[in-house]
């Protein structure tokens, strides 16, 4: 005799998705920037209908968009691995993914190099 042990999957409404999608911490910055007053939301994720990216491609920026990359600021707070959050590139605390975007004052000077 076979025994199903099969849970019924737990469908969620798109509204139920999006309420968990906002509640998540790290993931939920994301939305709340996605929701931003001047942001236009269709245009931001427009591009995720093409499907003229390699799979690992698309998945590396969805990965920045939601800021998973491990930046020593990640490593520090998700991975809490004990790395010490300092910039590689300038030297000073919080190496997250929008201070390397946006921040730098080492990497907005046109230097760059690949994180080791
Ligand atoms: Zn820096």
């Amino acid at each position: 005799m076979i025994v199903m042990n099969w849970r019924k999957p737990k469908v969620l409404s798109n509204s139920d998705r999006v309420a968990v999608w906002k509640s998540k911490e790290l993931h939920g910055r994301f939305y709340k920037a996605l929701s931003g007053p001047d942001v236009d939301q269709i245009a931001s994720v427009s591009w995720l209908q093409f499907g003229d990216l390699f799979g690992e491609t698309e998945g590396f920026v969805c990965a920045i968009m939601d800021e998973v990359i491990k930046t020593r600021n990640y490593r520090k707070h998700i991975m809490k691995d004990g790395t010490l959050d300092i910039c590689r590139a300038c030297h000073r605390p919080g190496e997250s993914l929008r201070h390397i975007v946006s921040g730098c004052s080492h990497l907005a000077n046109g230097k760059m190099r690949t994180p080791g």
